[in-house]
């Protein structure tokens, strides 16, 4: 299927020059939103992990899916004061400022193998905290899996060392 034209491209969004790429086009595709998980799922045929993480708010849409089509559970990475047990936090640098991240400290276990699942790729930040995350709870990361990748941006040096996969590239 060619997913670049479910997805819409919102211009100067949230900021002047950033050419956002929007999601809920293909979301809404009922038919597309299965065949892009489908064909995510495919893309991490080849790795072993027992469970799959996703970031607030777009890796719950990708990433839930894709754990309930593999069988594997999920665990949801969220902002600073949302999740209701004991968590661990990991701040990183944005542009401008940092952001932190938290997860249930209890949700990984030593040794467990997780695939890291976003809706997109750009600099990279975003992941490397939540890879973070996963290894200071003893985790090990499987490979990361995203339907969309900003080529351009260079985000996968950043992630260098992991296996990172993503179904559609802009560039
Ligand atoms: P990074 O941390 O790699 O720079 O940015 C990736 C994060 O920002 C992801 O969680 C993603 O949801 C969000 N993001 C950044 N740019 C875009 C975009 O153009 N479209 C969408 N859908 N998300 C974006």
């Amino acid at each position: 299927m060619d997913f670049k034209s479910k997805i819409r491209v919102v211009e100067d969004f949230p900021v002047k020059g950033i050419s956002f790429k929007d999601i809920t086009t293909l979301l809404q595709d009922g038919e597309a939103y299965a065949a892009a998980i489908k064909e995510m799922a495919a893309m991490v045929e080849t790795l072993e992990f027992d469970v799959v993480v996703g970031p607030e708010a777009r890796g719950f849409l990708t990433g839930a899916p894709l754990s309930i089509l593999t069988k594997t559970g999920f665990v949801p990475i969220r902002k600073p004061g949302k999740l209701p047990y004991d968590t661990i936090q990991h701040a990183y640098e944005l542009e401008y400022g940092t952001d932190t991240l938290e997860i249930h400290a209890d949700a990984i276990q030593e040794g467990m193998k997780v695939l890291v699942v976003d809706d997109l790729l750009a600099t990279g930040g975003t992941s490397k905290a939540v890879c973070e995350l996963i290894e200071k709870l003893g985790g090990e990361v499987a490979g990361l899996a995203f339907l969309i990748e900003l080529d351009f941006l260079g985000g996968r040096a950043l992630l260098d060392g992991y296996n990172v996969k993503s179904l559609v590239h802009y560039n």
